[in-house]
């Protein structure tokens, strides 16, 4: 969905929903692997001289790959956002200068007077993510070796070595126990 800003009154707020078909994965391994319904998008948008402010909310469920298993799980996705937004000079013919803007995240998603919703808020989904996505904080993930899932299954590959620092408690506790 593009929205003309120029057209839009000072003050106004939209409301889109994103069918699950709208989701299209962009590259190979991304971390969300699409809408398990339709996403929400309630936008407020606030023009101040040549500056847009936006003010968005996103619910809806989304399917996410988990970091250690790398199996999909659903995540409840109920996130709000803030935006700026420059727009940019319009560029008469004839005129000698044309000035290039910054590729920052004030003018990325504006051309002209038009701004790509879309874009926004598949880039917003993917912000409100957390650092770390585990299907569950007990997921076992894959061996590293065999590549096999410990949630589902046991592999014959050799124990992976301790953490370094689980050793080192282990070693204080022997040593405690010959005192
Ligand atoms: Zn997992
Ligand atoms: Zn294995």
């Amino acid at each position: 969905m593009r929205i003309e800003l120029n057209k839009l009154p000072d003050e106004s707020e939209l409301t889109e929903v994103y069918a699950p078909e709208w989701w299209r994965s962009e590259q190979e391994g991304e971390q969300v692997l699409g809408l398990d319904g339709p996403l929400q998008v309630r936008l407020k948008i606030l023009r101040t001289g040549t500056k847009y402010i936006l003010e968005g909310e996103m619910k809806g469920g989304i399917r996410v790959r988990c970091d250690r298993c790398l199996e999909p799980y659903p995540f409840d996705l109920d996130a709000g956002f803030h935006l700026y937004l420059q727009a940019t000079p319009s560029v008469q013919k004839g005129e000698t200068e044309v000035e290039l803007l910054d590729e920052d995240m004030e003018v990325e998603f504006i051309s002209g007077d038009e701004v790509d919703l879309d874009a926004i808020v598949r880039e917003q989904v993917f912000l409100s993510l957390p650092m770390k996505n585990v299907c569950r904080e007990s997921c076992r993930g894959l061996c590293p070796t065999c590549g096999a899932n410990w949630n589902r299954e046991t592999c014959d590959c050799r124990k992976e070595p301790a953490n370094p620092a689980f050793q080192k408690l282990k070693t204080l506790k022997t040593n405690d126990s010959k005192r």
